[in-house]
């Protein structure tokens, strides 16, 4: 049997034998839940039906008042209407807040329902949110764009540097926001460090003002990292990455402690952007089983494609989180391990070329336009953690709602590349790239 020094799934799982593996679990599932059972089918059925028979006027009425009150908790489900609880969404939602360690999971139609729904139910108006300076395109736009409407303010800082949090931390301050490893540059942030700075706050604040953090788990997955088990508090994703794992369908989730629940579900009941069953089947029946064995094999592809980039006298600079040059390794090698306990790094590599003005870059975008035309196990296009290896220039195109000073402050670089590794043959995606590089100037 595996020896286990990581997590333990079967304390969080009723019925299922102790020392299961992650991997099994995932693909055993809970076996029987209120939602279906599995006497008949293995695979479960996709359920289809917007709206529930019910058998008397009282049990809606019931969970009409659970669900405007914010009450509504989903352990005795009652199923009215889609959009505040279904089974197949169900059973997704509850393989998630196992595998992530959390109460509960609420899962929404895409990675930024999920966001807004997370930093929804916590910030009013007059609150602060501290984010670090470097996140996801959209995000960046959301705290830029409609939270000053909304009169919540958005203080970016350097997330690595517990003086920066310090200093941006104030009576109003009501969530800490970041991703970790940061899209695109892949730099680490410790979520035990940044938990101590917020603790300190926290305990002279009554329970209403406390400061919430909340981490956009996307890149890691909970196969290779298990923020909640590190001190956050709220863990958010985009299930249309990693753990979708295909590129055929959108999705997120929001996962964190019991007293949140009922906020959560009542934003979504309220805001909409639920999950369709249609787009929750395929992620709970082919994304989640196969995770383990998708990113085991991108992480060894993307450890492989590291070390020839490293080496290659046209690229200036690599970051993969396994490299041995990587600047954060020991903080890597503590947050991004596997629930078996394993240093599992990822599948994403960010890049630079080498340029003769970095200001004017011109090989990046050589590099990446000889991909988009010529290269077979290479795609120019944005999104990530596909079966497929995805390219992309992170300046031009995700993170293009970001000011460009604002995007070098945050190490964005003009010239850099960013790298989705997918479950091709390394040496396919070495010889495109070793093609494509010799493009370059
Ligand atoms: C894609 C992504 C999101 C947004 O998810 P959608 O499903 O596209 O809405 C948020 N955070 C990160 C890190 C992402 O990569």
């Amino acid at each position: 049997m595996a020896k286990h020094t990581g997590t333990d799934i079967s304390k969080r799982v009723h019925n299922i034998p102790p020392g299961t593996s992650v991997e099994s679990f995932l693909i055993h599932g809970r076996h029987f839940t209120e939602k279906w059972d599995f006497r008949h089918h293995i695979i479960p059925p996709q359920s289809s039906s917007v709206t529930y028979r019910l058998d008397k006027t009282e049990r809606g009425a019931r969970g009409f008042q659970e669900y405007a009150s914010g009450d509504a908790h989903k352990t005795k489900p009652i199923y009215i209407y889609d959009r505040l609880d279904e089974p197949t969404r169900g059973m997704l939602e509850d393989e998630l807040a196992s595998f992530e360690g959390g109460d509960f999971c609420v899962a929404f139609s895409t990675g930024m329902a999920a966001i807004s729904a997370a930093l929804g139910v916590v910030l009013n108006s007059g609150d602060q949110v501290v984010a670090h300076k470097t996140l996801y395109g959209c995000t960046y736009s959301l705290l830029t764009n409609w939270y000053p409407r909304l009169n919540i303010k958005a203080d970016m800082v350097d997330l690595r540097k517990m003086d920066e949090l310090r200093n941006a931390i104030t009576d109003q301050t009501r969530a800490v926001y970041f991703e970790t490893p940061v899209n695109p540059t892949l730099e680490s942030l410790d979520i035990g460090a940044i938990r101590e700075v917020v603790d300190e706050f926290n305990k002279k604040r009554a329970d209403d003002r406390k400061i919430c953090i909340i981490v956009d788990n996307t890149f890691a997955t909970p196969y290779c990292q298990r923020p909640l088990e590190l001190g956050a508090h709220v863990v958010v994703h985009s299930l249309t990455k990693n753990i979708g794992g295909y590129g055929t369908d959108m999705g997120g989730a929001v996962i964190g402690p019991h007293h949140m629940e009922g906020q959560v579900l009542l934003y979504r009941k309220d805001f909409g952007g639920a999950l369709a069953p249609k787009s929750a089947w395929p992620i709970l029946v082919y994304g989640l089983p196969t995770l383990p064995l998708r990113l085991k094999r991108q992480m060894e592809t993307a450890y492989e494609v590291a070390r020839y980039l490293h080496g290659h006298p046209k690229v200036s600079r690599v970051v993969y989180p396994g490299l041995e040059n990587y600047p954060q390794l020991a903080l890597a090698k503590k947050q991004m391990r596997s629930p078996d306990g394993n240093f599992v790094p990822g599948n994403m590599i960010y890049f630079e070329t080498v340029e003769k003005d970095p200001a004017e870059p011109l090989n990046n975008i050589k590099v990446v336009d000889w991909i988009a035309k010529n290269a077979y196990t290479l795609t120019l296009a944005v999104s990530l953690g596909q079966l497929r290896t995805l390219i992309e220039n992170p300046g031009a195109m995700t993170h293009a709602a970001v000011p460009p000073e604002k995007r070098l402050e945050g190490g964005i670089a003009p010239n850099g590349i960013r790298l989705s590794i997918g479950v091709e043959a390394a040496e396919d995606i070495i010889r495109d790239l070793e093609k494509a590089l010799a493009h370059a100037l």
